[in-house]
């Protein structure tokens, strides 16, 4: 399938496509945190942190606050995409609602420190990532793309799945200081690589960081639609699959 709007080229009868290089986006495709990764989880977490440190702080006016300012915060960086500091986010969220503290700047980094605890803690394979690197490995170069603020923490999480052992290239947005769709994140690991965009396929849950933005560079790319909610968006993939699990058989489909 091909999107004229994205100027792709649509695949003609008799093409053969290469595909060298596998790009796979990590949570929500690779590795599960279910309870970390639920719409309201962080402020959630945020806030029983805060308790036990003893701050009383209203649970709702956090969760409204930490909306409000995540929107604009989002909205400005979304022209080029860059890394969203997530430490001012928390700050200005409990500035907004009047939590003041003489050690406001040390608990506001206190509380981000321990929530990132939770992602390594909390992290686990799907079942089936396992048997489908295991089987790609070798076949095809392997990258891994991810946003996530935090590069120590992502790099914590890829060791205790020995993704150093998979993948020639682990890209972080908090590292590289753009988050996908931008291309500056993608070419890192294509240049880490030494593989070229049209050689290459992007694997991932999110439509416009692992669909949109790839192809956009000339990559291919396989959408994760676990729950059927990117209907509208299926033709712009090439293919879409349910699970991680479906991604071995749909490479095969492709190539
Ligand atoms: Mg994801």
């Amino acid at each position: 399938m091909y999107n004229e709007a994205l100027g792709d080229q649509p695949n003609l009868p008799g093409d053969t496509v290469i595909i060298e290089t596998v790009l796979f986006d990590c949570w929500g495709t690779l590795v599960q945190a279910p309870n970390l990764m639920r719409r309201g989880a962080s402020t959630e977490i945020f806030h029983t942190i805060l308790e036990t440190h003893g701050f009383d702080i209203d649970y709702s006016a956090l969760r409204d606050a930490y909306i409000l300012v995540t929107r604009k915060q989002n909205q400005e960086a979304r022209s080029d995409w860059r890394e969203l500091d997530h430490v001012e986010r928390l700050a200005l969220t409990l500035r907004s609602i009047g939590f003041n503290h003489p050690d406001f700047n040390e608990i506001v980094r206190e509380v981000w420190t321990e929530y990132l605890k939770e992602w390594p803690k909390q992290s686990t394979l799907y079942d089936d990532t396992t048997l489908l690197l295991k089987a790609l490995r070798g076949k095809y170069k392997l990258g891994l793309v991810t946003n996530y603020p935090d590069g120590p923490t992502a790099r914590k999480v890829f060791r205790k799945f020995r993704f150093e052992e998979v993948f020639d290239s682990l890209v972080i947005s908090g590292e590289v200081g753009y988050r996908k769709p931008s291309w500056i994140i993608f070419e890192r690991a294509l240049t880490e690589l030494g593989s070229n965009p049209k050689d290459a396929l992007m694997v991932g849950d999110t439509f416009i960081a692992d669909v949109l933005g790839p192809k956009k560079m000339g990559m291919k790319s396989i959408l994760i639609d676990a729950d059927g909610s990117e209907v509208e968006n299926h033709h712009v993939a090439d293919v879409v699959v349910r699970s991680i699990g479906e991604v071995g058989d749909a490479l095969k489909q492709l190539c």
